[in-house]
């Protein structure tokens, strides 16, 4: 069959080999996310709080999923809508506008989690924050992206990229080993008032996880965070 293609391509993906067990052909196709599906009677929502230094108040981010296919091979859970609530909304006419568009987004189907990397890129001019635990967050529509990539990781539908016990293990060693060599006394840590889980004073920003983690250790550049390791 020939099809002639009229619009620009935006998109593709690669189609995935037969299976060779064919579904039997009385069985119902598996339904996928789409725009006509009506809003279920029931969703289940995960609300996450975040309290950007730019907002006097909290924020509390939910997100509601849809099952389809329910109690089939081919259930998936996916993400139905979004909402952002907070004391002081009026100043945030942009955050609702931003939830609805990625409300229509989710309803839309397909691979959705460009939204993840498309957010989280977003550099607020007037410079970025720092949230609890040292993780730089260089926008708010940044860490909205954040709270979006991490409800997407629980449900699966991004792949987590958790350390194993190996790495972890051999991260712990490196830290233990820096923090040997530049053994200054703790007192200077506890002076700042940071928890006990931060970094050496003098690491610096990793740029794959936003941390303030990187030391450098026989010349190699190590993120005691997520692992990203250069050597010079
Ligand atoms: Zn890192």
């Amino acid at each position: 069959m020939t099809v002639k293609i009229d619009k620009r391509i935006i998109g593709y993906a690669v189609k995935k080999a037969a299976s060779s067990e064919q579904p039997a052909s009385n069985e119902p196709k598996p339904v996928e996310m789409n725009e006509t599906i009506e809003h279920p009677e029931f969703l289940l929502g995960t609300t996450y709080k975040i309290k950007p230094p730019i907002s006097e108040h909290a924020l509390y981010i939910t997100i509601n999923d849809i099952i389809l296919n329910e109690d089939t091979d081919h259930e998936v859970r996916r993400p139905y809508e979004i909402f952002i609530n907070s004391k002081a909304m009026e100043h945030f006419q942009w955050v609702i506008a931003l939830t609805r568009v990625i409300s229509a987004v989710f309803r839309k189907g397909g691979d959705i989690t460009f939204l993840v990397e498309e957010l989280r890129s977003v550099y607020d001019p007037n410079g970025g924050y720092y949230k609890k635990g040292g993780i730089f967050m260089p926008s708010l529509v940044a860490e909205i992206g954040a709270v979006i990539e991490k409800h997407m990781k629980a449900i699966g539908l991004i792949q987590s990229d958790e350390m194993s016990d190996v790495q972890k293990r051999i991260l712990a060693e490196k830290r233990a080993e820096f923090e040997a060599r530049n053994s200054q006394p703790k007192a200077e840590a506890s002076e700042s008032g940071e928890e006990s889980g931060a970094f050496p004073a003098n690491a610096t920003l990793c740029k794959k996880c936003n941390a303030k983690s990187v030391i450098i250790l026989d010349n190699c550049m190590t993120c005691l965070n997520c692992g990203d390791s250069k050597c010079g």
